[in-house]
Order: structure tokens, then C-alpha cells, then sequence
């Protein structure tokens, strides 16, 4: 006695809740499916639907073994729900959060089915703009791959383009990650394919490091960090599978490889990297007594310094699902963090039994940094200024400071 969902489908049984709705394990008329009714203030959002119907074709033309192919779109009522393959297994983000880094081969098999699935999707015209751990379902019922990796499906395909427009943004607080975001986006250019590169590159760093190479702190830091960092060496990477990750890394889009090359190459290398342990990486993470000068009380007596994973990019806007550990609160950021300064905003890895920022020696390299530093105090002003600013808009959660009416271009 489940729920009916239109005509044709039943929802027996919640199988995960996402920032978009829950997801119910279903049956429909050629057996089990997983259907995700989205959330009631998006359902009722009479020009979302509208552009959820038209947006059917494209997203049900979508079939390749690596994408969550979306079977049917189901306005019925106050329900809207997309009816998906059901896949038996776990997401990305669940595994990553279990065994903290993968093993090389594993972490390239996996992204190397991501980036097939992209292929297929780029060459029909679809940017996926949401590639991030969460969004990739791990078949456990598939062939074990390399490295015992389960065929790795790319889901939510279109999720992101129909819902996050500007003035859906400012309506409901749509929760985004800024740590896979490409600098492109930050500078308000339209996300074409070469952002799911960009995020993919993040992702398979995340697999290999257990964080993400921009991740941490404040959202404005995120932000500023993809447009003016460059990505720190993981110490003990195969040069070949880091050259690949820089090069998918780059600021300009035009330079990262296309998915079909990506996951061409990434299969090339996987005999190279066959039964490598995972990197032996230290998280870098904040210096204690840095964070007890800089950061605000709450912060100070209760949480850790986290600096992995995702925040919301609306102040105010409560995550749908808090209960994962993608999201973390907002912090005020230190000084250090928007300048890119003495504690390294882009998050350099340590090797495993390097000094840890904090020691001593660590610490006085640090204040005669800091004291070079305090000429550039007054640029920093402007920049949390900004970084504030940004954040806090109601306009800064998806895409452009600078044209919020350009936030969500669709047209891949
Ligand atoms: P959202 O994108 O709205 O945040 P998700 O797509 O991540 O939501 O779905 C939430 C959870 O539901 C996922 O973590 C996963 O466990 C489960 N889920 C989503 N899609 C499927 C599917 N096609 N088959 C099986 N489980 C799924
Ligand atoms: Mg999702």
C-alpha cells in the first residue's frame, strides 16, 4: 500500500532525501524504479513545471550504461516526480565518507564511468552543471571493475538546469556546492560542457586526497580561490594521472580535455596505477591557533575546523540534507584565507609526517609572513568586503557577481 504517483507508479519506500525532494524506492509497470518527487515549493512552481514538460525530451533521450536514465516526468496534482532507473548500491559521497580516499585505480575507474557518461550527455547537447560525489550512484549489483570498483552512473541530469534559475534562487535558497565549481561560473560565463570537466577533475583529486583542492572556509574564499589558485601536488600521484587532473583543472575551458578523451585516457592509465595504495595525504586543516584568533566564538568552543565539503551559498538557507556531511555552516573567514596567504587557502597537501602547520617551527615561519602580510591589510578589508557581499546577495548563490540576470543560462 503505497503511495500513487500518477497513473502508473507506486512509492513504497524513501530511499534517500536530497536537496531536491526524496527519492522512494517504487514499482512501476516494468518493475522497480526509483522515483524522486521533488520538493512541494518547487512542485508548485507553475513555471518550473512548465519548464520540467518541455524539458522532457532532452532529458528522456538521455541512455548511455553510465547515466541514471530518467524514464518518465510525472506531473500529477501537487506532485512532480521523475521516475529513474533504479540503481541498488550507495552514492559516491557515502563511500568517499567511509573509506576517505580511494585507492588510485578505483578513484580512476570510477571517473573514468563518469566521464563516458558525460560523453554521451555532451554529445546530446546536455551540460550535466551539478558533478559533484553525491550525484554518482555506485551499481553494487554491477561487474566488479578495476580496483574493485562498482560501475559508476551519473544521476540528476537536468535536476540543476531546471530549478536553478535566478528567481527560484532568491525564493527558496537552492543549496549549492561551491567546491566543484568552475571558474568560468564564477565569472558569470554560461556553463558549457567544459564545467562538468572541471567538476569531474575536482571529484577524482577528492577521491585521491579525501578534499577537495579549493574546498573550506568561507563560500566567498571557495569562489575567489577556482578563479586565482592553482592546484597543490598530491604527494605520491602517478605524474601521468597528475598532469591529467591539472589539465582538466585549468581556469581556461578551452584547455581541458573533453569527456570522451578523459575517460579514453584515464582507462589508458589504469594498468600503470593496478593495486597502488590510496595516497598517503595528510588534510591539510586549519592551524589551532590561528583558528582561536580568527574565528568566532561558536566556532571556537564547539566545532572542529572543517574544512571539507560543501556550505550553503545563502546565508540563512537551511540545507535540506544537514544530515550529510556536505554541508557545513558559514564561518567567517580569516584575513589569511582571503588573501591567500600565510595558511595557504589553496589547501597544499602535506605528506604524510611532514610538520604539521602549528609546530613551532611551522608557527614562526607564519608570523613573519603574517607581519609582510599587514601591508596588504587594506586590499583585505575590500576583499571580505566583496567576499561578503557576494555571499550574501541574494543573487550569489548559483553563478555572477557581476549579472545575476545571467546566473542560470541553460542552453548548454
Ligand atoms: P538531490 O540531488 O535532490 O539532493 P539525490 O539525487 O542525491 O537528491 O538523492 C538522494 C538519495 O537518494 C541519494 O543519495 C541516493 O541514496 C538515493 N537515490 C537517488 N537516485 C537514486 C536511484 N536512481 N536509485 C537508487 N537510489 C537513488
Ligand atoms: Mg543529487
Amino acid at each position: 500500500m503505497g503511495r500513487k504517483i500518477g497513473s502508473r507508479y507506486t512509492a513504497n519506500q524513501i530511499l534517500g532525501r536530497g536537496s531536491a525532494g526524496t527519492v522512494w524506492l517504487g514499482e512501476g509497470p516494468e518493475g522497480p524504479v526509483a522515483i524522486k518527487l521533488l520538493r512541494e515549493d518547487l512542485a508548485s512552481d507553475q513555471e518550473l513545471v512548465g519548464r520540467f514538460v518541455q524539458e522532457r525530451t532532452a532529458l528522456l533521450g538521455l541512455e548511455h550504461p553510465n547515466i541514471v536514465s530518467v524514464r518518465d516526468l510525472v506531473v500529477d496534482g501537487n506532485d512532480l516526480a521523475l521516475v529513474m532507473d533504479l540503481v541498488r548500491g550507495t552514492d559516491l559521497r557515502t563511500r568517499l565518507d567511509r573509506d576517505r580516499r580511494l585507492a588510485p585505480e578505483a578513484a580512476v575507474a570510477i571517473v573514468a564511468d563518469v566521464a563516458d557518461g558525460l560523453a554521451a550527455a555532451h554529445a546530446a547537447g546536455v551540460v550535466h552543471r551539478d558533478v559533484k560525489p553525491e550525484n554518482v550512484l555506485l551499481d553494487m549489483q554491477g561487474p566488479l571493475g578495476p580496483g574493485g570498483a562498482h560501475p559508476a552512473l551519473l544521476t540528476d541530469f537536468g535536476v540543476a538546469k531546471l530549478i536553478d534559475t535566478p528567481r527560484r534562487t532568491r525564493a527558496t535558497k537552492i543549496i549549492g556546492t561551491p567546491d566543484y565549481l568552475a571558474p568560468e561560473i564564477v565569472e558569470g560565463l554560461p556553463p558549457r560542457a567544459a564545467v562538468d570537466i572541471y567538476a569531474l577533475a575536482t571529484v577524482l583529486y577528492e577521491l585521491l586526497a579525501g578534499f577537495t583542492p579549493f574546498g573550506g572556509g568561507h563560500p566567498g574564499a571557495v569562489l575567489r580561490r577556482h578563479v586565482t589558485e592553482t592546484v597543490a601536488p598530491l604527494p605520491g600521484i602517478p605524474d601521468e594521472l597528475w598532469q591529467l587532473i591539472v589539465q582538466c583543472l585549468a581556469k581556461a575551458p578551452a584547455s581541458r580535455l573533453r569527456a570522451s578523451e578523459l575517460g579514453a585516457r584515464l582507462r589508458e592509465l589504469l594498468p600503470l596505477i593496478a593495486g597502488m595504495p590510496p595516497l598517503d595525504v595528510d588534510e591539510p586543516d586549519v592551524e589551532p591557533a590561528e583558528e582561536a584568533e580568527e574565528a568566532p566564538a561558536a566556532v571556537r568552543a564547539g566545532e572542529p575546523a572543517r574544512r571539507r565539503g560543501a556550505v550553503p551559498l545563502v546565508p540563512g538557507a537551511k540545507p535540506a540534507d544537514s544530515n550529510r556531511d556536505t554541508h557545513t555552516s558559514m564561518r567567517v573567514p580569516g584575513p589569511d584565507e582571503l588573501a591567500g596567504g600565510a595558511r595557504g587557502t589553496a589547501r597544499v597537501p602535506r605528506a604524510a609526517g611532514a610538520p604539521r602547520p602549528g609546530s613551532a617551527r611551522h608557527r614562526a615561519v607564519t608570523r613573519r609572513r603574517r607581519i609582510a602580510l599587514g601591508a596588504g591589510a587594506v586590499a583585505l578589508v575590500a576583499a571580505v568586503g566583496v567576499g561578503t557581499w557576494w555571499a550574501t546577495s541574494g543573487d550569489g548563490a548559483g553563478a555572477t557577481p557581476q549579472d545575476p540576470k545571467h546566473s542560470a543560462p541553460v542552453s548548454p
